[in-house]
């Protein structure tokens, strides 16, 4: 029997292939999945990274990480205690050897609630949990304003 989450991450990848057409440097697919259903899937739109919206208005490109989430909760409500898979894709349609949800998407994954994320870093499918608690250090107290 194959896995379930080689199944979920070939799904994402297959999202990917199919969003080959445009423009974009990288092909990000993403599935959320409550053990075997999937709940919700995206590819990443964004031409640039996520962080330069705020130096360009009106730009929306989002990544996959954010549009599985979104269309999850848009089907689902909360999806606390779901996991999330990701793929990337190189042009050529192979499965890229690093899908690493970057540290915005971390922040979206631990707010959600997501438990596992499944992801490839090289050529090594990783596993990991998010919790709050890793997406903000305290710097501590570092003087009086
Ligand atoms: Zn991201």
């Amino acid at each position: 029997m194959i896995k379930r989450w080689i199944k979920h991450l070939h799904v994402a990848a297959d999202l990917a292939r199919a969003s080959i057409h445009d423009k974009r440097k990288s092909y990000f697919g993403a599935v959320v999945a409550r053990r075997n259903v999937i709940v919700g899937g995206g590819v990443n739109t964004n031409i640039q990274h996520p962080a330069l919206r705020y130096y360009y208005p009106g730009y929306s490109g989002i990544h996959a990480e954010a549009a599985a989430i979104r269309d999850a909760t848009k089907r689902w409500g909360d999806i606390g205690g779901c996991n999330l898979f990701v793929t990337r894709i190189l042009r050529t349609g192979e499965i890229a050897s690093s899908s690493r949800p970057c540290k915005y998407c971390m922040v979206l994954i631990a707010l959600f609630e997501i438990r596992r994320v499944f992801y490839i870093e090289h050529g090594t499918v990783q596993a990991i949990t998010v919790k709050r608690d890793d997406v903000a250090e305290s710097l501590g107290p570092i003087g009086q304003i």
